[in-house]
C-alpha cells in the first residue's frame, strides 16, 4: 500500500461514508452565540451580559468638537468602519455573596432591533429575572433605563428594588427641565416617566457618595448627565471601577478624552471627569466596565505617553 493509500483507508475507517454524521455541510447559525462572560472581583462574581449594539452613522456632529475627518480618521486606527459607530451596551449583574445587582438594564428592546438582549443573555448564564434584588442606575438615559420594563409596560425585574441617583431623579423627572428641553431630548424625559411614575414611591434615590449596595461606593461622575454616576465596587482588597458614560467607545474617547460625543450633556464638566478618572483608573490600575466598551467591557486603562488606551482583559475560562 502507498503511503497515500494508507491515509485514505485511515480516514475512511474514521470516518464512515454511511453514518449520515458530518457528512453535509452544515447550516451557519445565523445568529451570534449567547452574549455572558463571568469575572471576579475579590469574592464578588460579575457576569456581564451584553443587551446587544446600535450602529450609528456616524455624522458631523457626532463629535462636537472634532472634525469629522479625524473622527473617521481614529475608527480606521480601530479597525472600525469609518462611517458607522458601533454602540454596545453591557449590563453586569453583581453577585455579592449576599444580593444579585444589575447594574443598568439595557433597552429594553425599545430603542433598536439589534438591541434588547439582556433577558435572553440572562436567560443563558443561568438567571432568573425574579431573582434580582436590585436595579442600580447610573444615569437615566434610555438605553440604561428603558429594559427595566418589558415593552408591555411590566417590570422585566419584578422582585428588585430599583435605586437610582438623586441627583438624576431631580433633574430628569422635573417638568420645568422637561418643558425647556429641546425637541431631541423629550423622547428620553417620556421615557423617564414611562419607566419610573408606575412607581415613583418604591424608588430608592441616593446622595453623592453613599454605597448604595454592599460593596458598591457611587462616584460622582457628572457631566455626561447630570447627575451621572460611576461605581468602585471593592472586594477583598480588589477593585472595579464601573464606569457607565465615562467615556463611549474607547476608540473615540479614551483616546481622545477632549472630544465631545453628542451624548455628553455638559460637555465642559464631562471631560473634566473623563479626564480625571482617565487619570485615576490608569494610575491606580484599576479594572475598569465601560458599559459601552466592546463586549466584555472589562479591562485597564494604559497610559501612551500623554493618551490613553483601553486594554482589554483576556478572556478567563476559569473563575
Ligand atoms: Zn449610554
Amino acid at each position: 500500500m502507498t503511503r497515500r493509500a494508507a491515509l485514505a483507508a485511515a480516514t475512511a475507517a474514521a470516518v464512515p461514508m454511511s453514518a449520515g454524521v458530518a457528512s453535509a455541510a452544515a447550516p451557519a447559525a445565523g445568529r451570534q452565540a449567547p452574549g455572558v462572560y463571568r469575572y471576579k472581583i475579590g469574592s464578588y462574581e460579575v457576569t456581564a451580559l451584553t443587551d446587544g449594539l446600535v450602529r450609528r452613522p456616524l455624522d458631523a456632529g457626532f463629535v462636537r468638537n472634532a472634525p469629522i475627518e479625524k473622527v473617521r480618521e481614529a475608527l480606521s486606527d480601530a479597525f472600525l468602519p469609518p462611517d458607522k459607530v458601533p454602540l454596545s451596551f453591557t449590563t453586569l449583574v453583581v453577585n455579592t455573596g449576599g444580593r444579585l445587582v444589575l447594574i443598568d438594564a439595557g433597552t429594553g428592546g425599545m430603542l433598536a432591533p439589534t438591541a434588547g438582549q439582556l433577558y435572553e443573555n440572562m436567560a443563558a448564564a443561568g438567571i432568573d429575572p425574579r431573582a434580582i434584588d436590585m436595579v442600580l442606575v447610573s444615569h437615566f438615559h434610555p438605553d440604561h433605563i428603558a429594559g427595566i420594563r418589558l415593552k408591555d409596560g411590566t417590570l422585566a425585574f419584578p422582585n428588585a428594588e430599583v435605586v437610582v441617583p438623586e441627583a438624576e431623579w431631580a433633574f430628569w423627572m422635573d417638568e420645568g427641565q422637561m418643558s425647556r428641553a429641546p425637541q431631541g431630548m423629550q423622547a428620553a424625559f417620556k421615557m423617564v416617566r414611562r419607566v419610573f411614575e408606575p412607581m415613583a414611591k418604591d424608588v430608592r434615590r441616593f446622595e453623592r457618595e453613599a454605597e448604595p449596595a454592599p460593596g458598591i461606593v457611587a462616584i460622582p461622575a457628572y457631566g455626561h448627565t447630570p447627575g451621572h454616576t460611576a461605581f468602585r465596587l471593592t472586594s477583598e482588597g480588589e477593585q472595579l471601577i464601573v464606569w457607565s458614560d465615562t467615556t463611549n467607545h474607547p476608540a473615540l474617547f479614551v483616546r481622545n478624552p477632549g472630544w465631545h460625543a453628542v451624548f455628553d450633556m455638559e460637555p465642559e464638566q464631562a471631560e473634566a471627569t473623563r479626564r480625571h478618572m482617565l487619570d485615576m483608573v490608569a494610575t491606580d490600575r484599576l479594572w475598569v466596565a465601560g458599559y459601552h466598551f466592546p463586549f466584555p467591557a472589562i479591562g485597564h486603562v494604559a497610559r501612551t505617553g500623554s493618551d490613553f488606551a483601553f486594554v482589554p482583559a483576556m478572556w478567563n475560562p476559569v473563575l
